[in-house]
């Protein structure tokens, strides 16, 4: 084993893989198929990832059946006992335990330790990472499965750490779960996660309020029950399904092509999205006109068919005006699905403070001040959302070659080679960031099958040809960046700077659109391209 540089008495393997969650626990299950040695760290007491701590009330996938769970084994969907269309964060979090437990992974995985500093030494290739608990070990690859959504966000009203009550933040959610009978309560966040949780617990608390910023387009979840004749139908379409779902835009893959918004005459329009809103699922998002991500006109269209949804489920219309999205169209961020949300707000016990109009000043120890006054709180919920596709890389301390720290240089700039390797960098990996269908536009199980894929190929392709080391040449990135900016700028998402999918600047405006907007197929053949190139454009030391 190549010693160069690394100490004497630290441990050797061949890669360290950071984070047991969706992604984590295949890209382990791929460096041990082909015979590496690894360690891998999982700051949790168990697997799951984003699945572990989003324990929240009504956790949910808003993926529907069965495109949320590993593609890499027909026996796993065999095996699989899916009991809803959208199943809950209990049945992912056993699934995610039973494919360990299958695979034998968890020997692998060092739990409840957080990797807090990796050093690349040149002489050697390899990286010396560091843990909390005082570990060091080296090794030749080191991949970053540590999420794109797993740095809560705080919010950063002045006071909250005076707040007397229980404050906790989604992804935090105790294990035992928190008794909120009774109680007054305020949630902050209204987008994915503040919408199940909201849903979830009006019917719970004494008095709940809603502070919402930004007014979400949610679309109705059809959540069915699965029958055991669904799961036959599943396993029976594994191999048609495999081959599709990879070649799809999203993740998903659906039977009918969606026409141009100019094609469809006027008046079929409505019923075709009245059709595929009783579909209930993120085929609203994907699958309606060809071009609802880029001709203004179908967004509109669908935006205020939706609109119209919304206004029909509240009967006080001035509370409905303040939950009905107008300055930006549909789809141009993340829709969430809701099972009840708009409902809520027709009840005794729920109130919504549209913060654009009344905003929070203060947290105080009884609750909030916003500029109308005093709202007395037992509980704050924060759904405030997460430092979105860099934030658990940059919790590590990573400093590639000549000491280049990432996390510094990502402050101003973030820039990826198709979102899995950065110049400076050398046998550094990531899935799930900015750059790539993987950081916010896909079915999150599909697109990462094909990141994890293409590490544990282009690690393969570096022990076969004996390299010390491999990453991406300045060119090479410069030109990925390029081709991401012209193909997801345009889109009407780019253009939307109010969304998670654009990383923020400390001064509150936005820079660079994290969300790649070329789809998967054109993704994986760039991807593809490079590995079948023998790696044209990396440097192979
Ligand atoms: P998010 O989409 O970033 O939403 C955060 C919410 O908190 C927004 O309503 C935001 O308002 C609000 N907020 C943030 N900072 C605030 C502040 N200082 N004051 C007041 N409001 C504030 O986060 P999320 O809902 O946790 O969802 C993140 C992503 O996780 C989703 O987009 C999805 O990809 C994933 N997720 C998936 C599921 C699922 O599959 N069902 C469930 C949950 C989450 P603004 O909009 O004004 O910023």
């Amino acid at each position: 084993m190549t010693q160069g540089a690394v100490e004497q008495g630290i441990e050797q393997v061949d890669a360290v893989v950071v984070g047991a969650g969706l992604n984590g626990i295949y890209q382990i299950y791929r460096l041990v198929q082909q015979g590496l040695n690894i360690r891998a760290f999982e700051a949790g007491d168990s697997v799951g990832g984003v699945w572990y701590w989003n324990r929240y009330p009504g956790a949910r996938c808003d993926s529907h059946f069965p495109f949320y769970q590993y593609w890499f084994s027909k026996e796993l969907w065999d095996e699989a006992d899916w009991k809803e269309r959208f199943p809950g964060q209990v049945d992912i979090e056993a699934y995610f335990n039973h494919v360990c437990d299958k695979f034998d992974l968890k020997r692998h995985i060092t739990f409840k330790t957080r990797v807090t500093a990796a050093k690349f030494d040149a002489a050697s290739g390899r990286w010396i990472v560091s843990t909390d608990t005082g570990e060091t070990v080296s090794a030749q690859f080191l991949v970053f499965n540590s999420g794109g959504l797993s740095v809560a966000k705080a919010p950063p009203y002045p006071g909250f750490d005076t707040f007397k009550g229980v404050a906790v933040h989604t992804s935090r959610w105790p294990k035992g779960g928190l008794d909120l009978a009774g109680k007054r309560v305020g949630v902050i966040g209204t987008a994915a996660t503040g919408i199940q949780v909201i849903q979830s617990i009006a019917a719970e608390v004494g008095h709940l309020t809603v502070f919402q910023r930004t007014p979400n387009y949610a679309v109705k979840m059809r959540n069915d029950r699965i029958t055991e004749q669904d799961l036959s139908a599943m396993r029976a379409s594994y191999d048609d399904l495999n081959a599709r779902v990879h070649q799809s835009f999203g993740g998903f893959v659906y039977d009918d092509e969606p026409p141009m918004f100019d094609d469809m005459p006027e008046e079929q329009r409505t019923p075709y999205l009245e059709s595929i809103w009783a579909n209930g699922s993120l085929k609203m998002w994907g699958n309606t006109f060809a071009d609802a991500f880029m001709n203004p006109e179908a967004a509109e269209f669908i935006s205020e068919f939706v609109r119209e949804k919304i206004r029909a489920r509240i009967k006080d219309p001035a509370v409905a005006e303040k939950l009905v999205p107008k300055d930006y169209q549909f789809g141009t961020r993340r829709v969430p699905l809701e099972n009840g949300y708009f409902d809520v707000f027709n009840r005794d016990n729920v109130t919504l403070v549209d913060l654009r109009e009344d905003p929070i000043l203060s947290v105080d120890p009884t609750g909030i001040n916003t500029t109308s006054g005093h709202i007395d709180l037992d509980v704050i919920i924060t759904a405030t959302g997460f430092d979105a596709g860099v934030g658990a890389v940059n919790q590590v301390d990573i400093r590639g070659r000549n000491g280049v720290s990432l996390r510094d240089q990502w402050k101003t700039c973030v820039r990826t080679t198709v979102g899995m390797q950065v110049h400076g960098f050398p046998n550094l990996f990531m899935t799930m960031a900015p750059f790539a269908p993987a950081a916010a536009i896909c079915n999150v199980p599909v697109c990462t099958d094909q990141q994890v894929g293409w590490i544990s190929d282009t690690i393969a392709f570096a022990r076969a040809k004996g390299l010390k080391t491999i990453e991406p040449t300045a060119e090479t990135e410069a030109a990925w960046m390029a081709h991401h900016e012209e193909i997801s700028e345009p889109t009407l998402i780019g253009q939307n700077r109010n969304s998670w999918y654009r990383l923020p600047r400390d001064d509150g405006q936005k820079r660079e659109l994290i969300a790649y907007m070329g789809g998967l197929v054109q993704y994986r053949a760039a991807c593809d391209e490079y590995r079948n190139s023998g790696y044209a454009g990396f440097a192979l030391t």
